[in-house]
């Protein structure tokens, strides 16, 4: 249930509701709004407490929250929410364009990339320094070496870092070297690494798992906003259909939807989502036109040795044509880039 506060409460009589739900067990999340705070109420069965809540100072009124989700949800946070990753918003007016390659597979490849994205126009550097892969045998990652990697790479170009957790001791780490965690579309249902990410204290990038319907997406968000952390981006990246000409189909359908039911802001991946070079551009263009927050897309300066994706991953000179449409793009639906 959601606790409104007035419009003229104190900062002691939301404090006082805090007090008032802790006390019977439950979980207060103070919400800050526009006009007043809401206190959103996690760990209650139903609403049977509700006339306590509401007889509290400051009070305006406690209402459910319909939901399975509750504080990922518009019904417990109206206004669109703001990620800040590093130096970077996410969720603003500002069209984000996160680049990078696929795996962390050496200093000079993750510089050359950076650089490059850098120059053409990126605010945020992905790369994978711990990569979940179908194959035991195939590259794994560098591991902690990659993410020193990555730290160096945000030092010369200033670009914040964003970097995959792939189990709890992950997300440890890559909280101390990276600017957001990335959980990936094979954890999006490791409810314990969910519950982990929510305890860190760095923003989370939450991949849609490859056959996760809305509901499940939005309740693995919430696993990690019950835990504390309010920063998740979500990220569609593709799901698995009948659909054979690529890797996965895209469903830019899910930004509107989301952007509905809830207040997070939500990337599209065309790399993962479409698995070949030439339908980056594409999909990137569409997913701007349909509203996405930002975009993830693997670039690579040599993709042919690429030592993962590198089907799917477009040269640097491929991202600075994007950009560049981009930026055409972008003011039509009333963002900047
Ligand atoms: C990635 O971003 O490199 C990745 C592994 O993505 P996903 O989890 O969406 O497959
Ligand atoms: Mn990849």
């Amino acid at each position: 249930m959601l606790v409104v506060m007035r419009q003229d409460a104190t900062p002691e009589q939301i404090q006082g509701v805090v007090a008032a739900v802790e006390a019977r067990g439950f979980r207060a999340h103070p919400i800050p709004g526009g006009q007043r705070t809401a206190i959103g109420v996690t760990g209650n069965k139903g609403t049977t407490e509700a006339p306590a809540f509401e007889s509290l100072p400051g009070v305006l009124e406690v209402i459910p929250v319909t939901h399975a989700y509750k504080l990922v949800s518009r019904e417990v946070k109206a206004e669109d929410t703001v990620v800040q990753v590093g130096t970077v918003r996410v969720g603003g007016p500002e069209l984000v364009v996160m680049a990078g390659p696929c795996a962390v597979e050496s200093r000079e490849q993750v510089l050359t990339v950076a650089r490059a994205v850098k120059r053409a126009g990126a605010q945020i550097l992905r790369g994978g320094a711990f990569k979940p892969r179908t194959s035991p045998y195939s590259f794994q990652g560098l591991g902690e070496e990659g993410l020193k990697i990555l730290a160096e790479a945000r030092a010369e170009t200033g670009l914040p870092v964003v970097t995959e957790a792939v189990d709890a001791e992950g997300v440890e780490l890559v909280a101390r070297y990276a600017d957001a965690i990335q959980i990936g579309a094979r954890n999006m249902q490791n409810f314990s690494l969910l519950k982990c990410a929510g305890r860190a204290r760095k923003p989370v990038v939450l991949k849609r798992g490859m056959s996760a319907n809305l509901e499940e997406f939005l309740m693995s968000a919430e696993y990690i906003l019950a835990e504390g952390n309010y920063d998740v981006i979500l990220c569609e990246r593709g799901v698995r259909t009948f659909s054979d000409f690529s890797r996965n189909t895209l469903d830019l359908a899910i930004v509107p939807a989301v952007k509905r039911l809830s207040h997070l802001p939500i990337l599209v991946d065309p790399s993962h989502g479409t698995g070949r070079r030439e339908k980056v551009a594409p999909l990137s263009r569409a997913a701007a036109a349909v509203g996405a927050d930002g975009l993830m897309i693997e670039v690579h300066h040599d993709p042919d040795r690429a030592l993962s994706d590198g089907p799917q991953s477009i040269t640097p000179e491929m991202f600075e044509t994007l950009v560049r449409e981009l930026r055409q793009i972008a003011p039509v639906i009333g963002r900047r880039l």
